[in-house]
């Protein structure tokens, strides 16, 4: 039986690891990827020590950090299940089960989906969510951003030194991203802003050729080769049942990073803790291993 499972390597699960290792928990991670969002991250200005970095850079730092130690780490392999049965708790994946005394969720977010006409069909084939990882394979194209939040302006940061030509298709009669990241993106004559618009299909051949939207009285097709859809993300929360929730299917935790089940802690963006960023998500990883640790001190 293990101490402790930790559930995503994103900032919070790997900090939550790093924790765990130095206080020689005997220790399981369990995830779909290394990295998380951080991972789709351009360029990161507000993680302390670093006034620049790239998010997959970060990654990489955080990836060498969590390697250091003796952790064993399986990948690619997603949650389905959390089960507490008297002081054991059973964590079910696609491949197998584990049981442990304590478990942290630090799963994290995923984007959320258009669900327009044409958006599962084209998916990958020129529609995709993630302008870090896709960005360069849209170079001299005409491409759209859906979404006008920070993710959006991110996005659309990276793409405008790619692109031909950015489309921000902003669903609100303006832009709610940060001052700062508008501001360069003014300065770029490649990028235009079509606020009040609504995307309402997606289309092409074998790959996308154009986006449908709906600006009030009008509706037009836009030809782009490329969308990057940043319309905002949701908590992978669905494995876990029976833990209290908000109404945005984030984990309600306290200031011990506990969940109302005793031994269950979460951590990170998959939580209801106020601002969603790297460093506040690394540092309640860390919260949640010793809340963890101080937990298991009294059980044992
Ligand atoms: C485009 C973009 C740009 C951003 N830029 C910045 C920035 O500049 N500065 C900043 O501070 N923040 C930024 N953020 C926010 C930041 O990335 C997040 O707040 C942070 O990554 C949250 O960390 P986390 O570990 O809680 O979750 P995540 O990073 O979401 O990691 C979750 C982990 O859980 C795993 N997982 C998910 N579901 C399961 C499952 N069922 N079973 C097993 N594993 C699972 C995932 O594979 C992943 O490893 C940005 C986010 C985005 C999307």
């Amino acid at each position: 039986m293990l101490d402790l499972i930790i559930i995503g390597a994103g900032p919070a699960g790997i900090t939550a690891a790093v924790y765990a290792a130095r206080k020689k928990m005997n220790l399981l991670v369990i995830t779909n990827d290394i990295g998380g969002q951080t991972a789709w991250s351009g360029d990161i200005e507000n993680y302390t020590g670093y006034q620049f970095v790239s998010g997959p850079e970060l990654v990489a730092k955080f990836e060498e950090h969590l390697r250091k130690y003796d952790i064993t780490l399986k990948e690619n392999e997603p949650v389905i299940e959390l089960i507490k049965r008297g002081d054991v708790i059973f964590v079910k994946t696609d491949k197998g089960s584990y049981e442990a005394k304590a478990v942290i969720i630090a799963s994290g977010k995923r984007s959320k989906e258009l669900g327009v006409p044409g958006e599962k069909e084209f998916k990958n084939k020129g529609l995709t969510y993630c302008a870090t990882c896709d960005g360069p394979l849209f170079a001299g194209k005409d491409v759209a951003v859906i979404g006008g939040g920070n993710s959006a302006l991110d996005a659309a940061l990276q793409l405008m030194k790619i692109a031909k030509s950015v489309y921000i298709v902003n669903v609100a009669s303006g832009i709610t991203g940060d001052a700062i990241m508008l501001e360069k993106l003014a300065n770029n004559g490649n990028v235009s802003i079509l606020n009040n618009s609504r995307v309402i299909a997606v289309s092409g051949k074998k790959f996308v050729n154009s986006i449908r939207i709906n600006s009030g009285q009008e509706e037009k097709e836009v030809p782009v080769e490329g969308i990057f859809v940043e319309i905002g993300l949701i908590p992978n929360s669905g494995f876990v049942k029976d833990i209290k929730k908000n109404g945005l299917g984030e984990i309600e935790v306290d200031n011990y990073n506990r969940t109302g089940v005793p031994g269950i802690f979460a951590a990170g963006d998959v939580t209801d803790v106020p601002e969603k960023q790297i460093i506040i998500a690394a540092g309640e990883g860390a919260k949640a291993t010793l809340g963890a640790f101080r937990y298991l001190s009294k059980i044992r």
